[in-house]
């Protein structure tokens, strides 16, 4: 089989496309229709089948998804949303469009996620929504969000753009049972890519329709929805301010390709997990972080954290660890850090947990395409550099 060979240089993630996902692809190229046509209801149909719920509507990105569904959920000026601050800034960044105010909560330092405990006491009048990220593709304790949620009468959105595949108490996320609305990224450092891409999944019908119009500029052609009285075949209504937020067919055709091969990614990716993990158990110079007995781990990530005098090193061993090869990553810098967020009025200090988190972090190279070559040759990397940079 034709596949791309990464040698030398591992990146943190990365796409794997083959011929019969290039096939795919070119053969939308040559209809007539090249965007919105069936291959997106298709990958829709597909996306809510595999993963349990009612709907599902594709986006240009995750983000534009994001911002979607807090759309279709009616977050705006006044609101409030809760988060965390270990997450791309997409996640927060989707209610700033919509002008309302992330409430940063700090992190359960086990996992990277939100410490679901720490929710109730930043709710106030003013919150609507509360929004988690299932951080590297580790669940956050979904069970402990819910009930908050319905006590105080709040959404829940999750980020799952790390967690494609991932279960919770053995449930897949994107089942929305007891969430408005799950988001997926199809970027090609995700599970699966379509380029860019991305997908909310609802199992309510007002949402759903929300959405498809939000993605469209606003725009709904279809009779039941007009308010007015139809001029003729021609008459469409545009009756929300939306975006141009529409996946290409030939891209959807690209994620039906790669949604066929999820469970062999995150079989891969899961095996490449445990191989590390017992590789690196009881060493002196980093911790990996914890599975809780709630989480079917689909790993987008493989962080570690640097204990001791390794963590004042960081800057040299991240150096090291790229020369030698491997495209180590951080994940993340804490979202309120950011010069935009500080100009907002956040502080340094907000959630030390996650800014703790930050100082230790480093993401190693984890995705499907690595053989076993690869996996042994991060591992000695690593030994490596530790040893000649800690001692
Ligand atoms: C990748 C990602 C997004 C946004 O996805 P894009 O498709 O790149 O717009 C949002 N949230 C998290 C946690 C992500 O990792």
């Amino acid at each position: 089989m034709w596949c791309i060979k990464v040698d030398r240089f591992l990146p943190y993630s990365r796409q794997w496309i083959d011929e019969e996902d290039i096939k795919n692809v070119v053969e939308v190229l040559k209809e007539n229709i090249i965007t919105q046509g069936e291959k997106i209801e298709q990958f829709e149909k597909a996306l809510a089948e595999i993963f349990g719920a009612k709907y599902a509507v594709v986006f240009n990105s995750g983000t534009s998804a994001l911002h979607g569904a807090y759309f279709a959920l009616s977050l705006g000026k006044n609101d409030e949303f809760i988060t965390t601050p270990i997450s791309f800034v997409a996640t927060s960044n989707a209610g700033l469009y919509l002008g309302a105010k992330p409430v940063f909560v700090d992190i359960d330092s086990d996992t990277g996620c939100i410490d679901a405990s720490l929710i109730e006491k930043h709710i106030n009048p003013k919150t609507k929504l509360i929004s988690v990220v299932h951080y590297g593709g580790h669940p956050v304790d979904m069970d402990v969000v819910w009930n908050i949620a319905d006590r105080y009468g709040l959404f829940v959105v999750e980020d799952a753009c790390h967690a494609l595949g991932s279960k919770y108490k053995g449930k897949m996320i994107g089942d929305c049972k007891r969430s408005s609305a799950v988001i997926f990224s199809f970027h090609p450092l995700k599970h699966i890519t379509t380029g860019e891409g991305g997908a909310v999944l609802t199992n309510y019908e007002d949402v759903y329709n929300k959405l498809k119009m939000f993605r469209n500029s606003g725009i709904t052609k279809d009779k039941r929805f007009f308010e007015n009285k139809s001029d003729g075949d021609w008459y469409y209504e545009m009756q929300i301010l939306g975006f141009n937020y529409k996946m290409t067919d030939f891209q959807a055709a690209l994620g039906l390709s790669q949604l066929k091969k999820l469970e062999r990614f995150v079989k891969k990716r899961r095996e490449i997990a445990n191989f590390y993990d017992t590789k690196f158990e009881g060493n002196k110079w980093f911790n990996v972080l914890k599975n809780k007995d709630f989480a079917l781990n689909s790993y987008h990530l493989y962080p570690i954290r640097l204990k001791g005098n390794c963590t004042e090193k960081k800057q040299e061993i991240f150096k090291a660890l790229r020369k030698s090869g491997l495209g180590v990553q951080v994940h993340y810098i804490p979202i309120y850090l950011q010069p935009f967020y500080k100009k907002l009025g956040y502080k340094q200090g907000l959630c030390p947990e996650a800014e703790a988190f930050y100082r230790q972090e480093l993401s190693l190279p984890i995705f499907p395409l690595m053989d076993e070559k690869d996996v042994e040759f991060v591992i000695s990397a690593v030994f490596d550099v530790f040893e000649r940079m800690c001692g």
